[in-house]
């Protein structure tokens, strides 16, 4: 068996090489990819050879969106077979501490996640995880959207961090895959109003598409005041900002109404002034939140029965050869294309 892997060799530079086939330990298995998605955050680590605060020492391998065939288990494993197509939730949680044990794994202490340095990602044909990661594939999914339940499942953790209810009305500020994840996770939430927001008329489009009910241009208009409008003065709910911005932040506290919530699913990385006296006397919950946690099982089910639609996304299919095309596409065409994937 050859292992052929998309190697990140420097800032921007991936080269396409061969590596050994890994061998599963006991509680692991071993899994032939068949798709991986290009995360925004490959993307980021592409481009400024870190991940997070942790500087990538070359070759290094990124991607975590993945989904394939199961064939060869580790001695322990029980809960699924070789020939078993899988999704795989790329963060192995150590389920001893404190916060594994009241549930939220997504904040361990020692998680292993894909790609994020020194874990090597699933940009390869061959990848070893625990196998209590792994979940089986309904019959009407394919491996395609299984790499889609990654990000799927971080639309769902907002809107599970939003506590979205019927009859509410949200807002979602940036409308790129996040964003649009955010609009289905909502949906299936049976949120009543869904308003998405973006610079793009495109992905407006693509967002109305899958159930957003209203949309703005904040190039063209006023946020806060659409809302307003569009909810008789009352605002929204909950917003959620996914544009990772200082001044949709803002746009946030000014868009939810006096007691609703933000959830911020963008990570902010420049200095943030904001309206701390505003946020205050609306008395607005900032929910914050990291990845996802306990949301794969739910999304696989969501998908299956059809109540998330999760093939309108499109995501634009590379060979995996084209790895360096695909990033190319992921970072220049990211107003058409919303999700880049390969296939291996
Ligand atoms: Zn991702
Ligand atoms: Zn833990």
């Amino acid at each position: 068996m050859v292992n052929r892997v998309a190697a990140l060799v420097g800032k921007g530079k991936i080269e396409m090489t061969v590596g050994p086939v890994p061998e599963p330990k006991a509680d692991e298995v071993l899994i032939k990819v068949r798709h991986c998605g290009v995360c925004g955050s490959d993307v980021h680590n592409f481009l400024e050879g870190r991940t997070g605060k942790r500087v990538i020492s070359y070759p290094f391998v990124l991607g975590h969106e993945f989904a394939g065939d199961v064939v060869a288990l580790g001695a322990d494993v029980t809960n699924v077979q070789v020939g078993d197509r899988v999704c795989v939730e790329p963060g192995a949680a150590c389920g001893h501490c404190e916060y594994c044990r009241i549930g939220r794994y997504n904040l361990c202490e020692h998680m292993r996640f894909l790609s994020a340095y020194p874990n090597v990602g699933s940009m390869q044909d061959y990848v070893v995880f625990p196998a209590r990661n792994c979940f089986k594939l309904p019959d009407n999914l394919d491996t395609i959207d299984g790499a889609m339940i990654e990000p799927l499942a971080v639309g769902l953790h907002a809107a599970n961090r939003g506590n979205v209810k019927w009859g509410d009305t949200v807002l979602i500020i940036g409308s790129g895959c996040i964003g649009i994840m955010t609009v289905l996770a909502c949906k299936a939430k049976n949120a009543t109003n869904i308003i998405a927001v973006d610079v793009f008329d495109n992905r407006l489009a693509k967002a109305k598409e899958l159930g957003a009910t209203a949309t703005i241009n904040s190039r063209t208009e006023d946020v806060a005041a659409r809302v307003a409008e569009l909810t008789g003065g009352r605002l929204a709910d909950v917003v959620f900002e996914c544009a990772g911005r200082p001044e949709t932040f803002n746009m946030a506290c000014d868009a939810v109404r006096p007691g609703g919530a933000i959830v911020t699913e963008g990570n902010i990385s420049e200095p943030l002034q904001m309206n701390h006296v505003l946020i205050n006397m609306k008395e607005i919950d900032i929910k914050c939140m990291f990845r996802y946690v306990n949301v794969y099982p739910v999304a696989l089910r969501l998908i299956s029965s059809g109540e998330i639609n999760i093939k309108g996304l499109q995501p634009k299919i590379f060979p995996f050869d084209k790895t360096p095309e695909a990033f190319d596409c992921a970072i220049n065409d990211g107003k058409s294309v919303l999700k880049c994937v390969l296939e291996m």
